[in-house]
């Protein structure tokens, strides 16, 4: 009889978000879809797709538009089927079977679920309980005394919502030997990018997406950006066809339009800092939400004893946010949806917590 052998016995896949609901703030995607912004273009170029021939390996055009779009060299740029396939691309390749790697918690839960399916030695460092920070200081310490050879994390954090400067980090990647991989999935809303740095640095690779700021998780585009060495590494490992012909020509469509985007995001910034102002008022009124977290992100992170009750009440009026633990995690949306959100949560905190 056939078993499935050991770490398949024991796997438990990634808990995607329900996506019924009326309102989604569960997944930190951006409310506005690109489809209403560039239909015509999109139509007209998914119209003219070549669908029996393979896609452009290396997604050349794409590619092209994300460097443009960000100020950099294409030299240093490679697409990934979301920046979830790099991920699991680079922890596959970069790390052998055994070697040490230091993932962050709370953080992104993927670094780790990798790390183990690929039999690497993962040490998950646990952050700062209250203030759910890390001192690079402490990260450079483990890297250098433990042999580590990758450190990967988010910056801004997913589900912090929290970020490390750039000077902090630029301290981290110049103090270490191993390699640094930097996800800035939500560093379009915030200011402390490494990007330009790229070419400084041979042991960084820094992660980013079309599924948070640009309203396009759909397709599933990220890009990894590296130095010419590790960027030639990462194109030789992946899987020559990674990218299809739609999140090429959509994805390109969408990086073609910075003011869109820039519009977008700066609408999504004001309603996040809305939100994060009113939770943080509702903090202060109901002692059973702890702590509201700043956010340099799309999305408010709560501290909350009754994190379960409030995720379910939610659920139960059509809203859905993520739950997790003595955490909730909840992304802005639009205006409307937020309104709704805490006109909900006003009721809710009413029954579950008393006032001060
Ligand atoms: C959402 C998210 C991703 C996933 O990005 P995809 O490009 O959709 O795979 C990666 N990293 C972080 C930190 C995220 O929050």
């Amino acid at each position: 009889m056939y078993e499935l052998n050991k770490k398949l016995r024991k796997i438990v896949g990634y808990d995607p978000a329900a996506g019924t609901s009326k309102i989604i703030l569960d997944a930190n995607e951006s409310p506005f879809n690109a489809l209403d912004s560039f239909r015509d273009e999109i139509m007209t170029a998914v119209g003219n797709l070549k669908l029996n021939r393979y896609p452009d390996p290396y997604a050349t055009e794409v590619v092209t538009a994300f460097a443009k779009f960000y100020g950099l060299d294409e030299k240093y740029v490679t697409a990934g089927n979301g920046s979830d396939e790099l991920i699991s691309i680079i922890i596959s390749c970069f790390l052998q079977k055994g070697d040490k790697i230091l993932t962050l918690s709370p953080d992104f839960s993927m670094y780790a679920f990798y790390s183990k399916l690929y039999e690497t030695n993962v040490t998950i460092m646990p952050k700062d309980e209250i203030y759910n920070t890390f001192s690079v200081g402490k990260i450079i310490e483990q890297c250098n005394n433990n042999d580590i050879k990758a450190v990967i994390f988010s910056n801004p954090c997913n589900p912090t919502s929290l970020g490390i400067k750039r000077e902090e980090i630029i301290r981290l990647i110049k103090n270490v030997f191993c390699l640094v991989v930097i996800d800035e999935a939500y560093m379009d809303f915030w200011d402390q990018s490494i990007l330009q740095e790229i070419e400084d640095f041979d042991n960084v690779i820094v992660l980013k997406t079309l599924s948070k700021a640009f309203g396009a998780a759909g397709i599933r585009l990220g890009f990894a950006v590296s130095n010419e060495v590790v960027t030639g590494a990462l194109r030789a490992a992946k899987s020559p066809y990674n990218t299809d012909l739609f999140s090429q020509e959509i994805g390109r469509i969408i990086l073609s339009h910075p003011d869109e985007a820039a519009k977008n995001i700066a609408y999504i910034k004001a309603s996040r800092e809305r939100l994060q102002e009113e939770l943080t008022e509702l903090s202060r009124i109901y002692p059973c939400l702890d702590k509201v977290y700043d956010s340099q992100t799309n999305f408010v992170f709560i501290k909350t004893s009754k994190g379960l009750a409030i995720y379910e009440k939610l659920l139960e009026r059509g809203i859905s946010i993520r739950y997790m633990g003595i955490y909730i995690r909840i992304t802005a949306g639009t205006r409307e949806e937020n309104e709704e959100l805490l006109t909900a949560l006003r009721e809710i905190l009413k029954e579950l917590c008393d006032t001060d």
